[in-house]
């Protein structure tokens, strides 16, 4: 199970219901905090999550509104006695825009950073792998995907005409061929690959060519959507997306469901706007607010 919890949901000004962006990815050991936006520590408190169980950070872009949490979160690592290599992604720029930040703060550096400005696929387990594409948005800025790879699982009707049983069906699980009572049997015809689960992440860019094939076929496509159709012309001035572009998006992808957030404080009194201008074109869309989880 994948386990997304939104930290802030505001684009770049926060509201009192909204906080700078910030998501938190668990799956098994991992946790990984996708934007670090300012006050993402206390709603990390407020969702009763522990910050010090972050693994890796993964950062869009350098605007504040996506990174001004950062310092605060890594004092608070230092000060809790974390122990972990703490992993940060980012596009171009990323090692020194971390490094110029570790500098202006007096701060005590207890653990180890290790800081990737990456691009593609740049982390890749036994379990998942994460990839990051290019998006514009006036400054170099990156979107991504989680993929949790398939699971190869046992053919139960197979498991029962056979009758085997005990210690080799780890073995069968992890692909390997079996002999049970003195035959041979092969992992490949008794077991099948699970469906991989994507997961993605398109925040501030305006539209472009690279968005589709990058989230193609997402189980859960996360986006921005800063303002209302109405303001296109507003969000292309400013690279963001409208609620409408984003719905397309969704639906040229063949993603199966669309979570909307990164919302303007202009519709703080009528968020449906926003839904409903989606939802006319791509059916199964939410629109988040802080602390709204999402399991997959
Ligand atoms: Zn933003
Ligand atoms: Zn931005």
């Amino acid at each position: 199970m994948i386990k997304i919890t939104f930290l802030g949901t505001s684009d770049a000004i926060p509201s009192a219901e909204r906080n700078h962006t910030s998501i938190l990815l668990n799956y098994k050991d991992e946790n990984i905090l996708i934007d670090c936006g300012e006050g993402t520590q206390r709603q990390f408190r407020k969702a009763k999550l522990n910050p010090c169980k972050v693994t890796r950070i993964l950062i869009t872009h350098w605007h504040g509104d996506h990174v001004l949490g950062i310092p605060g979160l890594l004092q608070t690592l230092s000060f809790s006695g974390y122990n972990k290599t703490l992993f940060i992604y980012g596009p171009k720029g990323t090692k020194d825009f971390v490094n110029q930040m570790l500098k202006t703060f007096v701060f005590q550096k207890n653990f180890e950073i290790k800081i990737e400005e990456v691009i593609g696929k740049f982390i890749d387990t036994k379990d998942f792998y994460i990839e990051a594409e290019k998006m514009r948005h006036g400054v170099p800025c990156n979107a991504y995907t989680f993929v949790k790879k398939g699971a190869l699982r046992i053919n139960k009707d197979k498991l029962v005409k056979t009758k085997i049983h005990g210690s080799v069906l780890k073995k069968l699980k992890e692909g390997e061929d079996i002999i049970y009572e003195g035959k041979k049997y092969l992992a490949k015809n008794m077991t099948y690959g699970e469906k991989e689960k994507k997961i993605s992440f398109v925040f501030d860019t305006s539209f472009n060519d690279r968005i589709i094939p990058f989230v193609k076929n997402s189980d859960l496509l996360i986006c921005e959507s800063t303002f209302g159709e109405e303001l296109e012309d507003k969000a292309g001035r400013y690279k963001h997306l409208t609620a409408k572009q984003t719905a397309e998006i969704a639906k040229k992808s063949k993603s199966k469901k669309l979570v909307l957030t990164h919302i303007s404080q202009r519709y703080s009194k009528n968020p449906k706007k926003i839904l409903n201008a989606a939802k006319k074109i791509f059916k199964n869309s939410v629109l988040v607010n802080d602390f709204d989880k999402i399991e997959i």
